[in-house]
């Protein structure tokens, strides 16, 4: 058990009324840290350090060079500490180790990308009327305040982080309440690599007291946010009063379409991982699945059998497939959306149940669970219930997938399984999606934007559109003439 602290202007600050906010491991429920409960007060010291960081230019007024030497530090702590992380991450969230360490190394990887990034040409001239020379530079939009959930502590932070810091900005971040542990790591391999104090500011606490007033203060310039459409909606209802920049990932009930020419056993495995992966409890997660009419039922006996047999326990044992629900009150939701389920009418087709067996009882275990028999209008079908849950659907053609697959509110990601490649592309290309996959699912690389159409967000992570979320865009116009205008007569 440890007592956790914010990083405040290059200081380690408990709340500043000294409350603090149990920390669980979701596998055993065991109390695993004390977190600072932070306050406005907290919030506001963070903003103040990160404004007086960013004017005092000790940031953004350092060459890109030099910056991109820091993330390439950072990155090489976050390999070293890759063991350590590793298990940090996975007591903090509850994924088993396998995926735990794919974050992990995804994270040293993200500071690398950035840090090459910012070092390559960037900028435009334009060719304008004579005497004129124009030209566009990029800079960095200021304090930046940066909010992330409990899905992946770490990769999500540093998402946020790696091209906030790149681009030149600071910032005020602050981790889900659920998962704090790994992010405040990360904060210790800040302070080790020697940024500048208060370039890099993490407070704790609730996301409606301490997000909130990150959310709404004139002296933040950029609000990053991935969480729940409802929090992103509220957000940007807030942030609209100080007329913020707002990047937003939010929620998602992705569309995996298999067709009957798909190729079957790589079909079955992919939808496996599309939805169970992180227990489900990924934005992307591949939670509605759409099969071809002639392949349904034989789609759905293989699905089901595999689900059955996948290996759910601790995230600690190597053995482990699928780990716990991150926490109590998730668990709580997810077994609220299995009962509502078979209410609207849908069978269960295998797992449904909570999983009290085999000293899993004091953890937050859900069996992996499939819904047929389901109507497009039902609300497990439309809403994001984030867990090992899903639902498989039927179509009769190319026109009623597409159909099926935009028929919710958001717009995420989306997987087809065809061997057909002309097909594929067609549907995907009417897909109302973001991030989207031909005979695969989930792959995600930092090279390649992320984010949502619809209300699945505003924005994008990753990629160099995932460096110009943290950017403003200057015009300069120089005239080369220098005389006057003349345009009055006097
Ligand atoms: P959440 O919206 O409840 O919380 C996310 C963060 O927002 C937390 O740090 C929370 O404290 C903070 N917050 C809550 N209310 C706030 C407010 N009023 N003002 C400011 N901050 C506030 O989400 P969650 O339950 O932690 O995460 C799950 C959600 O995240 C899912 O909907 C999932 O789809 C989404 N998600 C999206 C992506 C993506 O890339 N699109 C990635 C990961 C997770």
């Amino acid at each position: 058990m440890v007592n956790l602290k914010m990083f405040i202007d290059g200081e380690w600050k408990d709340a500043e009324n000294q409350q603090t906010r149990l920390v669980y491991n979701p596998a055993n429920g065991e109390i695993i840290a004390h977190a600072p409960e932070g306050t406005i007060t907290d919030a506001r010291a963070a903003i103040d350090a990160a404004r007086k960081a960013f004017e005092s230019g000790v940031w953004s007024g350092i060459s890109a060079q030099e910056r991109a030497s820091y993330l390439l530090k950072i990155a090489d702590k976050i390999d070293a500490y890759a063991e350590e992380l590793t298990q940090l991450e996975t007591m903090d969230n509850g994924k088993p180790l396998r995926e735990a360490g794919f974050d992990v190394a995804d994270a040293a990887a993200c500071f690398r990308y950035y840090s090459g990034l910012i070092t390559k040409p960037d900028g435009q001239t334009y060719h304008v009327a004579d005497p004129m020379q124009a030209m566009v530079v990029r800079e960095p939009v200021g304090v930046c305040g940066l909010i992330v959930p409990w899905n992946y502590p770490l990769l999500m932070s540093v998402w946020k982080i790696a091209p906030a810091l790149a681009a030149g900005n600071t910032i005020v971040f602050k981790p889900s309440e659920v998962t704090p542990v790994t992010p405040k790591k990360l904060f210790e391999i800040f302070e080790e690599v020697g940024l500048p104090k208060g370039v890099a500011n993490m407070v704790m606490g609730a996301g409606a007291v301490v997000g909130n007033e990150i959310a709404s203060h004139p002296e933040v310039d950029m609000i990053s946010f991935t969480g729940g459409t409802k929090t992103g909606k509220q957000i940007m209802k807030t942030a609209a009063d100080t007329m913020k920049k707002v990047s937003l990932e939010l929620g998602g009930k992705s569309p995996n379409i298999i067709f009957a020419d798909a190729d079957f056993e790589t079909a079955v495995d992919y939808a496996l991982f599309g939805i169970y992966a992180g227990s489900g409890q990924v934005c992307s997660a591949g939670s509605r699945i759409l099969v071809e009419e002639s392949l349904y039922d034989q789609f759905v006996a293989r699905f089901v059998e595999r689900a059955r047999k996948i290996k759910v326990g601790p995230g600690n044992d190597p053995s482990t497939e699928m780990g716990p629900i991150v926490s109590a009150e998730h668990l709580e939701k997810i077994l609220y959306y299995i009962e509502l389920g078979k209410q609207e009418g849908a069978t269960v087709a295998c797992g449904g149940n909570r999983i009290v067996a085999d000293g899993l009882e004091k953890g937050y275990f859900v069996e992996p669970t499939v819904f047929v028999n389901v109507e497009q209008k039902m609300r497990i079908v439309q809403e994001e219930i984030f867990g090992p849950v899903v639902v498989i659907q039927k179509f009769k053609d190319e026109e009623e997938a597409i159909k099926l697959a935009n028929g919710t509110i958001y717009g995420l990601a989306g997987g087809v399984f065809t061997k057909d490649g002309a097909k594929g592309l067609r549907v995907i290309k009417k897909l109302r999606a973001g991030i989207t996959w031909l005979n695969s699912y989930h792959p995600t690389y930092n090279e390649a934007p992320w984010g949502g159409y619809k209300q699945s967000g505003i924005g994008r992570s990753l990629g160099t559109f995932g460096l110009e979320e943290f950017q403003e865009i200057k015009q300069i116009n120089i005239n080369l003439q220098v005389e006057p205008v003349g345009w009055f007569s006097n």
